[in-house]
């Protein structure tokens, strides 16, 4: 690969997504029957269904791209998910401009503007048991490896957000579902870290795919 990611490539790690949380539905909405409502798989798998629905044709540019993305999970999952993943994808699209590909420093950027986003939104920290302990550790770990290309980050990345996905166990959940639980949270993998780590694991395979 030549170092930039084209809107198609985009596309692809989305469906790969979409694939990949079907595959770990069942233990998605295992991980949330333990600490939350049993929907966490169902949700994702809802809401990325109808977000690969739109994806043909392929849109015009990345940030168009994951403006669709956005505002397609916001309409279509309900839970704190839908509205958390969606602001992800909403926040990501302003920061690439009108680029039709982008480099690993920029596609960095804009996931760091998404998370930036779901923290915004959902006032968790590092820590507090959600996908922000496994999406945060992950940014910091691409823009370390940016510098060697999209490939190399996003597999830093990945690795990054399954450590902070297993980190979670032992954690008492601060905000969510789960923090009902108090200490009885803990214990138990959180399933918006496991589904998190599941996007960057997609987006690691399809970026050393089509090297
Ligand atoms: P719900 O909790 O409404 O049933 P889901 O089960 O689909 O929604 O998603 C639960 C996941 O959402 C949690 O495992 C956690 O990672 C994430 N989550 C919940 N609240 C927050 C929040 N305030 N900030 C970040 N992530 C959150
Ligand atoms: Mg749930």
């Amino acid at each position: 690969m030549s170092g930039a990611v084209s809107t198609g490539l985009l596309v692809q790690w989305l469906r790969a997504f979409r694939d990949a949380v079907h595959a770990h539905k069942d233990e998605l909405t295992r991980l949330d029957s333990e600490i939350g409502d049993a929907d966490h798989g169902s949700n994702m798998a809802r809401g990325l269904d109808a977000v690969v629905a739109k994806l043909d044709p392929v849109p015009a540019t990345p940030a168009d791209l994951f403006k669709t993305v956005g505002m397609t999970l916001v309409s279509s999952v309900g839970g704190a998910s839908g509205p958390l993943y969606g602001t992800l994808f909403l926040r990501m699209g302003p920061a690439l401009g009108t680029e039709g590909e982008v480099d690993a420093a920029a596609l960095g950027a804009a996931l760091r503007a998404g998370v930036d986003g779901v923290i915004a939104r959902g006032k968790a920290q590092l820590g507090d048991k959600t996908m922000i302990d496994a999406l945060s550790p992950a940014l910091d770990a691409w823009d370390a490896a940016a510098g060697d290309g999209a490939v190399a980050a996003s597999r830093a990345a990945a690795d990054a957000a399954a450590r902070g996905r297993d980190a979670t166990e032992p954690l008492v959940a601060r905000k969510g579902r789960a923090s009902y639980l108090g200490e009885r949270s803990a214990g138990h993998l959180d399933p918006g870290a496991a589904s998190a780590t599941l996007l960057l694991e997609a987006l690691r395979d399809t970026l050393a795919a089509a090297e």
